[in-house]
């Protein structure tokens, strides 16, 4: 893989639409305040930091398009979100090219080792498998990184910006620091048990010994020099070059800091891993919901199928004008259903054989909603159905295992330029500070995506499309999604958190199309997430706002303080773009606009 030139600075500047110096890397408009909702024109960008909120309108006001953007928002928020995604992670891309009118994605999720297998994380020497805990802040979860790979290629297709070029923002970032967040410095602590068995990771987060300060300026001069070298070299510098072999030499021996009280299995993530690496690119799914078209990702990620499933089985009940309690019963209880199909056939499809095109008839979605009993809450976990034979509608016995796994976080960030290209990126190393292992000298956390494959079969005697093999990308639920109205893009939206992205994406929709909320309250609005498990995680001020789902329909709750942190856009008219992230959720997001609204 190779840094392209396709137009060089000087193109950038002659495209540019505000009269600014177009010098990629520097600091261009006006310093952006942190603010959640955002009104105008010219393109827009929502992230979870400013800074590359910031990044992305610079991009945008230079005439770079809605990729070049994108790929500096994500190699910023490698720095200043650094928990979350970058280097070390990977993600799914979503894009809307306005000159054919078409969706497109580009699958950068991680692989597991060619020399891993269904065992993967079954502990040798005992025959079990590993505590969950143990797996997690270890090599042995560490898979291929896809982003850096994912980023070269959305270039390549649709952008202006050579890989250089796109990188500057963030290197300037991380050779000049930015101030450490109340949530950036939250997240370290909650981390620090696990940062500091690893002595790379306590020199970049734990600065003598704990946490940076919130407001204390963190300077990252490692990756910035790694990104340089990217820029310099290519991608081939991370995948099989010299980055590449220290991130595969850090996988199988983390630098383990003295002291240390664990002992992690050893990762076998190689050089040939890296160097094998090739992102997808897939067909979107799609979905009519009412009068929308809803695109999605495909598998390796189940975002698509279940999201898509789950509006199908909710086409045929009117929810507009109905009882709000009566309509999100059968939200939750139609997402039961499609989580119990995401479990019983969503995998890698070059591994299993996922009948994508099935779960997403209409056909089949109407067996499945006949199955939803309009007064009660079925008994969770509900069996899944068979796409392929859909028969008649009976409630069948519960077979599958339920599982709620990585409820943890990931970022998600949208943005649109003045042509009308859109962008809806998930990215993640998996849990918050993903294995907790910086890369020495590097400057990036690796990731612990392995996590997301089942560590045993949890099927009953059906098979399991989500066990390790080599090469495979594990599930994921990733819901990166464009919403098209009458051929043109109206919404682009996403969040982080775990297998809870699927029915937060889900909610805002329904939030925006049948209850007519404005796209910032469909955002904002409390959220529950029902994922075919015996009670629903909600947050406090859903349980409190709709008592009689519990006490009339018998929906049982689990609270959870927070779930997601969307990021969405909305397409008003006349050029006009509603820019909303989250006003609390992860202590806000950062919404901007190239044209403010006056
Ligand atoms: N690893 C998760 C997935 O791919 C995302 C991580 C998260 O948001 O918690 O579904």
């Amino acid at each position: 893989m190779r840094v392209r030139r396709r137009i060089g600075i000087c193109s950038v500047a002659a495209v540019a639409t505000v009269g600014l110096v177009a010098v990629p890397g520097a600091s261009a408009s006006p310093r952006l305040d942190k603010v959640p909702v955002a009104k105008g024109s010219g393109g827009a960008v929502v992230s979870d930091t400013v800074q590359a909120t910031q990044a992305g309108l610079d991009v945008l006001r230079r005439g770079g398009t809605a990729a070049d953007a994108a790929v500096a928002v994500a190699a910023t928020l490698g720095v200043t979100d650094p928990n979350m995604a970058g280097l070390g992670g990977g993600g799914y891309f979503v894009y809307y090219d306005a000159k054919s009118g078409k969706v497109s994605t580009i699958d950068g999720r991680e692989t597991a080792p060619a020399t891993a297998d269904d065992k993967l994380f079954v502990n040798p020497a005992t025959g079990q498998p590993y505590a969950f805990a143990d797996a997690v802040t270890s090599g042995l979860s560490v898979g291929t990184p896809g982003n850096l790979a994912l980023w070269e290629r959305a270039l390549q297709r649709w952008g202006k910006y050579d890989l250089d070029d796109a990188l500057k923002p963030a290197i300037r970032v991380a050779e000049q620091g930015f101030p450490v967040t109340p949530q950036l410095r939250k997240e370290i602590e909650q981390n620090q048990d696990r940062f500091k068995q690893f002595s790379s990771t306590s020199a970049l987060y734990l600065p003598g010994g704990a946490p940076p300060a919130v407001g204390s300026t963190l300077r990252n001069p490692d990756l910035a020099r790694t990104y340089k070298e990217i820029a310099r070299n290519g991608t081939r510098a991370f995948y099989g070059g010299s980055i590449g072999r220290d991130v595969a030499n850090t996988a199988q021996n983390p630098p383990l800091a003295p002291g240390a009280t664990i002992t992690p299995p050893k990762g076998k993530l190689a050089v040939g891993d890296l160097r094998a690496y090739r992102p997808l690119d897939q067909a979107p799914t799609k979905v009519q919901y009412r009068d929308y078209d809803v695109y999605g990702m495909a598998p390796s990620s189940s975002g698509g199928t279940t999201v898509g499933e789950s509006l199908n089985i909710l086409e045929k009940f009117e929810l507009a004008n109905r009882d709000r309690t009566w309509a999100l019963h059968y939200y939750l209880e139609a997402t039961k259903l499609a989580y119990a199909d995401r479990g019983r056939y969503v995998g890698d499809p070059k591994f299993v054989d996922v009948p994508t095109e099935a779960l997403l008839s209409q056909s089949y979605a109407d067996v499945r909603g006949c199955q939803i009993d309009p007064i009660r809450a079925r008994p969770a976990p509900v069996a899944p159905g068979n796409p392929l034979s859909p028969g008649p509608c009976y409630p069948p016995p519960p077979s599958a295992t339920p599982t709620a796994e990585n409820e943890v976080h990931t970022n998600h960030f949208v943005v649109a330029d003045a042509r009308g290209n859109v962008v809806s990126y998930t990215n993640t190393l998996e849990q918050v500070g993903g294995s907790g292992i910086v890369v020495p000298g590097r400057g990036f956390l690796l990731n612990n995506q392995l996590t997301d494959f089942n560590f045993t079969p949890t099927q009953g005697a059906a098979p399991d499309p989500n066990l390790p093999a080599a090469g495979k990308r594990p599930r994921s639920s990733m819901s990166p999604t464009i919403v098209l109205k009458d051929g043109k893009p109206w919404l682009a939206l996403g969040s982080p958190g775990g297998s809870t992205i699927i029915t937060t994406v889900l909610q805002i929709i329904l939030n925006r199309i049948d209850f007519k909320l404005d796209l910032p309250s469909a955002v904002a609005a409390p959220r529950a997430s029902q994922r075919n498990t015996p009670t629903v995680t909600a947050e406090p001020a859903f349980i409190a706002a709709y008592p009689e789902l519990g006490n009339f329909y018998r929906h049982q709750f689990t609270e959870q303080a927070e779930i997601g942190a969307a990021a969405a856009l909305e397409f008003t008219g006349n050029g006009q773009i509603t820019a909303a992230g989250e006003p609390v959720r992860r202590s806000g997001t950062s919404a901007g606009v190239v044209h403010p609204a006056r």
